[in-house]
């Protein structure tokens, strides 16, 4: 029976374990943190797409009677509770929580040794794992890495950390989680959010509500570009409750009320923590005070763990290179075509980066996208679909 180890026990790390043990892998999840450890961080976000896009007829097979309606729209710690745990209960001891994969290699080989040699190939997977017990090493056959993309962006000109950027990192939230945790903190003050994707326009979503709450909080929303409407809106967009934060998000910057200042063309070129707050300096020689910065610039994959592999990183997305090169034309998320084995292959055998890890810093990435990853990946290793 080959070994399989899959990193991650977020949604897609969870469904690919399932559809590995049933197609007879010995499979271990290995996971750092908690089971769905990343949702846990969206706070009241919901999913803009439905639940039943968000997973297998596997999932739904196994939850039965207690599935969510296929039309739901859970937020992150829901589909925890309600999809995940049950999933990750239904796996058993196959799922190791509070285990970090620290790095994976090649038995008894860097990444220089024999590269595309077929002897390389036959080395097992050597893995350093660690948790509350200490450090071990782990052997595989296989590797999944569903790790995520766990590292946020700088918010600094180009993606670059601007000068003070890292001494301000207490006053510095990523995740749409971590304000909601601030909200005492926050009301009433004065909050910079950085970013025109999804998560900013959720972030001022929720702080026009707590504006409407505590009338003498002050967001000020820096963006890059120019547009009057900042976030861009799909054209009739079938995911009705993305249509409706960009909607409320766009009409907000458009016609700002009086809780909110919108920054055009604002690079950041500066941040200074002091005792006032973190004076953040803009392009155009512009600057103001805050006492929490929301920056919600991106995300990306950690590489630190595979660089002992030779892998095929896009050096555009950092996500799997021949996916990137695959994917370059699609400008709807819906509309992603199923991605063949060889858009998959890593250039390391047996190694493969799944879910949103495989899309790195693009943002396109839906769970439908991982599921026929893990479909196309496991019938391969499997020997064809079952
Ligand atoms: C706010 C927000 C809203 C979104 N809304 C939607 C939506 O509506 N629909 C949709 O389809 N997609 C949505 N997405 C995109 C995507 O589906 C999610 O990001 C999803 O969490 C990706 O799942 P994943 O399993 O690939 O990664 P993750 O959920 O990030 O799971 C990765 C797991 O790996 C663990 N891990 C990381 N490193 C290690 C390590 N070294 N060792 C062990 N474990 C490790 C982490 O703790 C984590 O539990 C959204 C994303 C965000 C941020």
């Amino acid at each position: 029976m080959k070994r399989l180890v899959v990193i991650g026990a977020g949604p897609v790390g969870l469904e690919a374990a399932l559809y590995a043990s049933a197609r007879g892998f010995d499979v271990t999840v290995l996971e750092r943190g908690q089971v769905g450890a990343s949702l846990l961080r969206w706070g009241p976000t919901r999913l803009f797409s439905p639940f039943g896009m968000n997973v297998s007829d596997r999932v739904k097979a196994l939850l039965g009677a207690d599935a969510p309606a296929e039309d739901a729209l859970l937020t992150g710690p829901e589909l925890v509770a309600r999809v995940l745990e049950p999933v990750a209960a239904s796996l058993g001891e196959r799922v190791r929580t509070g285990v970090e994969v620290v790095s994976i290699g090649r038995s008894r080989m860097t990444r220089r040794d024999r590269p595309g040699n077929p002897l390389r190939f036959e080395r097992t997977f050597s893995l350093l794992v660690a948790s509350a017990a200490g450090e071990e090493t782990l052997e595989a056959d296989i590797v999944l890495d569903c790790s995520g993309v766990g590292v946020p962006c700088w918010a600094g000109e180009g993606g670059r950390p601007a000068p003070g950027e890292r001494a301000a990192a207490s006053r510095v939230v990523h995740y749409l989680g971590d304000l909601e945790d601030k909200a005492s903190e926050v009301a009433g003050r004065r909050v910079l959010v950085v970013g025109n994707g999804h998560s900013a326009a959720n972030a001022v979503v929720w702080l026009a509500d707590l504006a409407e709450a505590n009338p003498t909080t002050r967001v000020t929303w820096a963006v890059r570009g120019l547009n009057r409407r900042p976030v861009q809106a799909v054209a009739q967009d079938p995911l009705p409750e993305r249509a409706a934060i960009v909607d409320r998000a766009n009409d907000l910057a458009e016609h700002p009320p009086a809780f909110l200042t919108v920054e055009r063309r604002a690079h950041i070129l500066g941040m200074r923590d002091g005792p006032d707050g973190v004076e953040v300096r803009f392009s155009g020689d512009r600057k103001a005070t805050f006492d929490l910065v929301g920056a919600f610039t991106g995300y990306r994959p950690d590489h630190r763990l595979i660089r002992e592999l030779a892998v095929a990183v896009s050096p555009v997305s950092e996500g799997t290179a021949p996916l990137y090169t695959a994917l370059a034309c699609v400008t709807d998320c819906l509309a992603v075509p199923k991605p063949s084995a060889e858009d998959l292959e890593t250039g390391e055998p047996g190694y493969y980066l799944v879910g949103s890890k495989s899309y790195g810093r693009m943002a396109s990435f839906l769970l439908k996208d991982g599921i026929s990853q893990v479909e196309t990946i496991v019938d391969r290793l499997a020997g064809g679909r079952r």
